[in-house]
């Protein structure tokens, strides 16, 4: 039986790209084993990114086919393992290692009512005994400093690190700060990404058990960046229970999981409405109960009342957890937090 040729084997090889991965098998190192026997049968054994792990299939056809095409091959055996690193990853940094739980709050679309809840969590799990912090990365639609009446801009310490807002028990920072109103917010992709890491890193939070981090809605760089650069405990999606909107958070829940970030659960805002007379509550989007958490697959963490009282504190910088500390909405949202409390085990 003739020989066959394990640099064509390579040749061939590299000619195969990983999907999803743009590099070819040889050039990621990706060939784990390669055994020839002289009946021309090749065992080959090939290790990939997480990338191509759901590509598997049409991978290994090309593969077969690469090889084949080698002279005096008759048969290919291929086993392929898939790495969990994906290629290409910049390596882990912890930009905030002070802080013991970071919690990203995420939505599928603006206006669900996230910035409410992240400030309105964050005054709630602060007056549990926590320390507490809330960055807001929402650089589309800063909306934190608003809602928390900070107008100032933030100072720097001799360490050359901004020095965050404290109030209502909360340690506060946003790029709303250090930007003029008005300021059209034309980063985009990478440069973004490198604007918040910066910013991440030049914030001097001191120890904190929470920092709550309220994205911009929807998919993104952010996200991205955030899983790669601070080591994020959980993640809270917050959502309407109209069905539009259900859709949208069902990808943003889809994207923290793709990045191996615990989902912790759903917070439904403007979840009824609680008549101030009879104290009914009204769910105004379903019957007697919304199925949000059915739906989404994931717990639900709390039920937000529709309250106009929540848009005018919040106009007003003071949110209604301060502003009406026995209302049902601050129930609501100290109960919320009381959860998150125990799902992160501090
Ligand atoms: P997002 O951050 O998702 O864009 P915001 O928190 O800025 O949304 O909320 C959008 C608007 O809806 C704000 O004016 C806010 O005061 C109001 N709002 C949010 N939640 C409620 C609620 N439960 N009841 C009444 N108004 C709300």
């Amino acid at each position: 039986m003739a020989k066959i040729s394990r640099i064509d084997i390579y040749e061939n090889l590299d000619k195969v790209i990983i999907p999803g991965a743009n590099i070819s098998i040889v050039k990621y190192k990706g060939i784990r084993g390669l055994e020839i026997d002289d009946n021309g049968n090749v065992d080959i054994k090939i290790e990939v990114p997480k990338q191509a792990e759901n590509s598997l299939k049409e991978l290994e056809q090309k593969v077969v086919e690469a090889v084949k095409s080698v002279e005096n091959v008759t048969n290919v055996k291929v086993n392929i393992t898939v790495n969990e690193k994906p290629y290409g990853t910049v390596e882990f940094k912890n930009l905030i290692p002070n802080v013991k739980f970071p919690i990203l709050i995420g939505s599928g679309k603006g206006g669900v009512g996230k910035s409410t809840v992240s400030t309105n969590l964050a005054i709630a799990l602060a007056s549990l005994g926590h320390k507490v912090g809330l960055l807001d990365a929402d650089f589309y639609g800063p909306s934190i400093a608003m809602m928390f009446g900070i107008k100032d801009e933030p100072k720097v310490n001799d360490k050359e690190k901004l020095v965050p807002f404290e109030k209502y028990g909360v340690k506060v920072m946003s790029l709303g700060f250090l930007l003029e109103e008005d300021t059209p917010v034309i980063w985009r992709g990478p440069l973004l990404m490198k604007a918040l890491n910066q910013f991440l890193e030049d914030v001097e939070w001191g120890e904190l058990d929470y920092l709550l981090i309220d994205l911009p809605p929807g998919t993104g760089d952010i996200q991205l960046s955030l899983a790669q650069n601070v080591k994020v405990r959980g993640a809270i999606a917050v959502t309407t229970p109209q069905d539009v909107a259900l859709l949208d958070v069902k990808k943003a829940v889809t994207m923290f999981e793709k990045l191996n970030i615990p989902v912790m659960g759903v917070v439904e805002n403007m979840s009824y409405f609680v008549c101030h007379n009879c104290g009914t509550k009204h769910f105004i989007f379903s019957g007697n109960q919304t199925d949000t958490g059915d739906k989404l697959g994931l717990p639900v963490l709390g039920r937000i009342p529709i309250d106009s009282a929540i848009r005018e504190g919040g106009d007003r910088g003071l949110p209604i957890v301060v502003g009406y500390p026995e209302s049902p909405v601050t129930k609501a949202f100290i109960d919320t937090a009381k959860l998150i409390a125990d799902k992160s085990g501090l």
